[in-house]
């Protein structure tokens, strides 16, 4: 009898090995392209995030300040929401995104308490910006965010604003970034524009690096309280602070500078 059967169970082997180094070459391709592409990505994370050391190795740093803290309550809506603990959800959520991204963070708190040590309460608030200051002009950092938010003796004032230290011009670049993200992101009608720090906003009229520092929104405005107060809306407002501020480390040549139109003088609680 010709040996018809191993002679197909040959052809069968063959195939099989043949299938086997297909589908073996096809991972091995498929697996080569994937860590290209990783690489690709890290290379450009990297240059994204070197640019504003010139292209140094030295990481980007970001001071992040949540605003107030423990004794200090910040600005309290009718509803009794409290300003500190809006300020301090929204820059943890501003820590992650930028440490995902590769960024470092020096937060001035990542809990409820003032800086300032001091036997009093008064003691303690005295001391406390000193502190805040002292991480602010941190050689270590990039620039500065700060998160407050606002609060208006008209109920129906609402909306984001960013105000920018006076003495590096990185600020005020820095602001426009987040302002753009802000509109594009999450409050297309906002037409607060940025503005530069007064003298009563002391750690900005203080801060050598570039810093910022964003009323994220009114406490004193019934339906905007209710929705900072909400984490989705946190996360978001987090997110359009952090957009803006990875354009300004990518586009160290940003727009220059134009005069602020429109600005609505509101009073800060710094
Ligand atoms: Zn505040």
């Amino acid at each position: 009898m010709p040996n018809i059967g191993h002679g197909g169970r040959g052809v069968h082997m063959n195939k099989l090995r043949r299938i086997v180094f297909n589908v073996a070459l096809y991972i091995t391709i498929v697996g080569i392209i994937a860590i290209v592409l990783f690489l690709m990505i890290l290379f450009v994370m990297k240059l994204n995030v070197s640019a504003l050391s010139g292209g140094s190795d030295k990481p980007i740093c970001v001071v992040i300040d949540p605003g107030h803290g423990g004794e200090d309550g910040g600005a309290v809506s009718e509803s009794g929401i409290v300003e500190k603990n809006i300020n301090l959800s929204i820059s943890m959520c501003l820590k992650d995104y930028f440490e995902m991204s590769g960024i470092d963070v020096i937060m001035t708190r990542a809990d409820d308490r003032l800086l300032g040590e001091g036997s009093t309460v008064g003691e303690k608030l005295h001391n406390d910006f000193p502190k805040r200051l002292e991480l602010y002009n941190s050689s270590d950092a990039d620039f500065v965010v700060s998160i407050h938010q606002n609060k208006f003796t008209s109920p129906e004032e609402h909306g984001a604003q960013v105000f920018y230290g006076p003495a590096d011009i990185g600020s005020e670049r820095l602001a426009r970034c987040i302002k753009r993200s802000l509109n594009g992101l999450l409050q297309p009608d906002n037409e607060r524009e940025i503005t530069k720090a007064g003298s009563n906003i002391y750690l900005l009229n203080n801060c050598a690096n570039p810093c910022v520092l964003v009323e994220c929104g009114f406490l004193s405005n019934p339906k905007e309280a209710q929705q900072l107060d909400t984490y989705e809306y946190q996360r978001q407002m987090a997110f359009s602070i952090y957009c803006g501020a990875m354009e300004y480390i990518s586009n160290s040549k940003a727009d220059t500078a134009s005069p602020a139109k429109n600005s609505l003088h509101v009073i800060t609680d710094h």
